[in-house]
């Protein structure tokens, strides 16, 4: 058997195998500094800032942490929204020679110290509104420094002015941060902030360029190491896809959060490394990223499906001109079909279902942009990216079209979990790593997500995955998001719930969606129960959280 069907159907414009330049991943913005220096590289509200001036930021970045004692390898915890800092704290952290460690600025206080005890960040950048936080778990944790900026330290406007996207929202808060000898004010630093930045030897192979936390849905999260290289390779591979799109002329929509490695790669550092102007939002609002994507004119658009369904029902859709929009990489979850046809037909540009992980920075697959796609499948694995399906019972490699654990190998697999040597033997085996996710490959060599391993529901012997019930739900005229889990049941062992928001001014029945659902699937998947919600509870880049959902059926049932 031919072990790589899937090579067969690239485009001759795309390389299977690419060259990596072997450089870390600032280097990039340096190099995109020096040939665009003018061209404006965000925007954010209504302020942008040129290629240059992101650069000389993150160098006084750089050059601050150094003065404050960071050493190579030290972890900076950024923990900010889509803004001007959070790129520049990023890009200053490995200026220095530090390791990001991302934190998302919703953790509460025990998630901040968990990840701040486990990652050992001397440093910390946050939001001034989100300091108190900080400073309550702060003698806990190794902490040695923390700078503070506020959301709208960029913006060109008086400081009380109200801003419509973040009206009514923590982040309008006006917020006195007094400064201290480990408490640092954001503009401050880049008054003070002097030249002596020393530039640090990096091996990109080796060095870590970033903490990513996962598997926050289930136990503790665990941080992820990518290096320099897993995070450049990535990009490449971005790029590459989109071989028709001159990367510098590009304008990219930064909706999904850059403390998640999805927006990371796709946005930022997409944007960094080829330069592209990027248009950063610090949360996802419908009304504000319609209103955006028709001022601002943005051509690319990495989402997810949660998201282009909640722009395809907002009520005002058709005011607003999507036009500009060529492709969009949809990922993190299964996309319906018809939220796909949708999409293009409203915008008249590409949108395809891609697949990955926070281990592997994040991308491994997805559908070609402008060739044909395959509807249901997650694409074909990226250049110098292999894939197979392991049989659960045998350990072997499955056979074609035969359902098993998804293994992934390539440039941009994580080095391992930090601190954690058994759980990074646990996936990762020569190289390969094993995705907890259960799928197949067709004879042409194009891969299917059934579901996660862990999420199959087991119901009076049968098994039954979610994402096939969710299909057939979305697929009813009435249903704008549909989720189903396995929740605990005295006689099958677990039984089928489906969890239903209606789209607005559709109100089903129980009876009504029952009956769909048992003219479309055997009748050991068909929910026995279901719940009719106004919203679903939903990660940062919108995936929605089935774990919670569980876990909230075994509360009320008290079994937690
Ligand atoms: P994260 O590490 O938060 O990026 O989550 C990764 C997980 O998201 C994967 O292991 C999959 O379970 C899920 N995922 C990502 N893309 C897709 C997709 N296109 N279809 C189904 N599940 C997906």
């Amino acid at each position: 058997m031919d072990r790589r069907p899937w090579h067969r159907h690239y485009p001759k414009e795309i390389a299977t195998s690419l060259t990596y330049d072997d450089k870390p991943l600032h280097d990039f913005l340096r190099r995109t500094a020096a040939l665009y220096p003018e061209k404006k590289a965000l925007h954010f509200m209504r302020n942008e800032m040129s290629f240059s001036e992101v650069y000389t930021a993150s160098k006084k970045m750089a050059s601050y942490l150094q003065s404050l004692g960071l050493e190579k390898g030290d972890r900076v915890a950024v923990m900010l929204p889509n803004c001007p800092q959070g790129v520049i704290s990023y890009y200053g952290t490995l200026m220095a020679g530090g390791t990001v460690v991302q934190t998302n600025p919703l953790y509460k206080e025990r998630e901040i110290e968990y990840q701040l005890n486990d990652s050992g960040a001397a440093f910390i950048v946050c939001l001034d509104i989100l300091l108190p936080r900080v400073t309550n778990i702060r003698g806990n944790t190794e902490l040695k420094h923390t700078i503070v900026t506020g959301i709208k330290d960029y913006l060109p406007f008086p400081k009380n002015k109200i801003y419509p996207i973040i009206q009514k929202r923590q982040y309008n808060m006006v917020v006195k941060t007094e400064e201290t000898d480990d408490t640092h004010i954001w503009l401050n630093m880049m008054d003070r902030s002097d030249s002596n930045y020393q530039p640090v030897e990096v091996d990109p192979t080796e060095d870590l360029a970033l903490l990513q936390y996962t598997g926050g849905t289930t136990g503790h999260p665990k941080g992820v190491m990518l290096t320099h290289r897993n995070l450049v390779a990535n990009v490449q591979m971005c790029n590459a896809w989109l071989y028709r799109m001159d990367p510098s002329e590009q304008i990219v929509l930064g909706v999904l959060p850059f403390f998640h490695v999805y927006g990371m790669t796709t946005v930022m550092n997409m944007s960094m490394m080829y330069g592209s102007k990027m248009i950063l939002l610090p949360k996802f609002d419908t009304k504000e990223v319609l209103k955006t994507i028709h001022k601002q004119k943005p051509t690319l658009f990495p989402g997810a499906p949660t998201i282009y369904i909640g722009l395809l029902h907002h009520p005002e859709l058709k005011k607003y001109d999507l036009s500009s929009i060529e492709a969009c990489i949809s990922g993190s979850a299964p996309l319906p079909a018809e939220v796909q046809d949708q999409f293009e037909s409203v915008t008249g540009g590409r949108l395809v279902e891609g697949y990955g992980l926070t281990e592997t920075s994040p991308v491994t697959h997805s559908n070609f942009v402008w060739a044909d796609r395959v509807n249901g499948s997650i694409g074909v694995p990226w250049p110098d990216t292999d894939c197979k399906i392991i049989n659960m019972e045998t350990n072997e490699e499955a056979a074609v079209g035969e359902v098993g654990e998804v293994a992934v190998k390539g440039p941009q697999v994580m080095k391992g979990y930090w601190g954690k040597r058994q759980e990074t033997d646990n996936v990762l085996q020569n190289g390969w790593m094993c995705t907890g996710d259960m799928g197949y490959m067709d004879e042409e060599g194009y891969f299917y997500i059934v579901d996660r391993k862990k999420d199959m529901i087991i119901a009076g012997g049968y098994n039954i995955y979610p994402r096939e019930v969710e299909e057939v739900l979305y697929e009813h005229e009435a249903v704008q998001e549909a989720v189903v889990a396995g929740i605990p049941d005295a006689y099958r062992g677990e039984t089928v719930k489906a969890y239903i928001v209606f789209k607005a001014g559709y109100k089903e029945t129980e009876e009504e969606l029952n009956a769909f659902c048992r003219k479309n699937l055997a009748a050991f998947k068909v929910p026995r129960i279901y719940e009719f919600r106004d919203e679903l509870p939903k990660t940062a880049v919108g995936k929605i959280l089935r774990r919670k959902l569980i876990d909230e059926e075994k509360e009320k049932m008290g079994q937690n």
